[in-house]
């Protein structure tokens, strides 16, 4: 059967050849295409590993506070800033046409974010910009559990601006079939695939409890 699934992966998603302008080009492509199920699969697994992360956060702090805006804008913050560092995709892909890893640029960069989380924690915020410094928090929070999500096979310079190395847990291993397959039969795979279960339990189970927001949104629809 597996042998099968490669033959027609083969044939909908050949592999690009790596010699002369033309065969460049279909590396691009080649690359671009890796890119993009990579992206797929991570965006699926990102933003409920965003979600899980919010509510660790409200379940953490809902015995100290009641619910503020501020706490709720760091709540929708972590989930924009647990997809936002691939946006840098699109400049990859229009402006550096592939030329380097997207994982090189500052959104994918820990140290970056642990600076934006150091400085909103470190922030006095009034009563007029506590929405802003709880955004910023929810921002950087996000962005540190997408990059940690990426740590697990892809590549990531941890030690950055000291060393630019690149450090991952694991490496995906090509299988011999294709790549599509290599990617989607290793364990990595599974785990993403877990969270993006776990992620809609929670969710279902909320959406059924009276009292939370997403109950309260599942009754007015
Ligand atoms: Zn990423």
């Amino acid at each position: 059967m597996l042998a099968n699934l490669t033959r027609w992966v083969r044939i909908l998603v050949p592999q690009p050849k790596h010699s002369g302008p033309f065969g460049a080009r279909c590396a691009l492509v080649g690359e671009a295409l890796r890119g993009s199920l990579r992206w797929l699969c991570v965006f699926i697994a990102h933003l409920p590993a965003g979600y899980l992360a919010a509510l660790a956060v409200e379940r953490a702090t809902s015995n100290t506070a009641a619910p503020t805006s501020a706490s709720r804008a760091l709540r929708r913050a972590l989930l924009v800033g647990a997809v936002a560092p691939d946006a840098d995709l699109l400049w990859w892909w229009w402006v550096d046409h592939g030329a380097v890893h997207h994982h090189r640029y500052a959104t994918h960069l820990p140290a970056v974010w642990l600076a934006s989380l150091l400085l909103a924690t470190l922030w006095r915020a009034s009563a007029q910009t506590a929405v802003l410094r709880g955004a910023l928090l929810g921002l950087s929070l996000g962005a540190l559990v997408h990059v940690l999500l990426d740590t697990v096979a892809g590549d990531i310079a941890w030690l950055w601006p000291v060393d630019d190395r690149f450090l991952s847990l694991v490496r995906v291993p090509a299988t011999g079939g294709h790549w599509v397959l290599s990617f989607v039969t290793h364990w990595t795979f599974l785990l993403e695939l877990s969270l993006v279960g776990v992620a809609a339990l929670l969710l279902f189970a909320r959406r059924r409890r009276p009292g939370t927001k997403e109950g309260e949104g599942a009754r007015s629809s």
